[in-house]
């Protein structure tokens, strides 16, 4: 059985307002390796709308 593999296309944008070394931004890069490109988000004013 093949691992599922990891889409090399980034759908993040660089350059976000997180703090570094925050887990956050990695969970955001990949739910959206894994979501695809054609998520839209929908953010609560949070951490999350300074991540993506
Ligand atoms: S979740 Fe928010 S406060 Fe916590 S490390 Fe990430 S950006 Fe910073």
């Amino acid at each position: 059985m093949k691992a599922p593999r990891i889409p090399m296309q980034e759908l993040m944008g660089s350059g976000h307002l997180a703090c570094q070394g925050c887990g956050a931004t990695q969970a955001m890069r990949f739910a959206l390796k894994a979501l695809g490109p054609d998520t839209a988000l929908v953010i609560p004013a949070c951490c999350w709308s300074v991540i993506d």
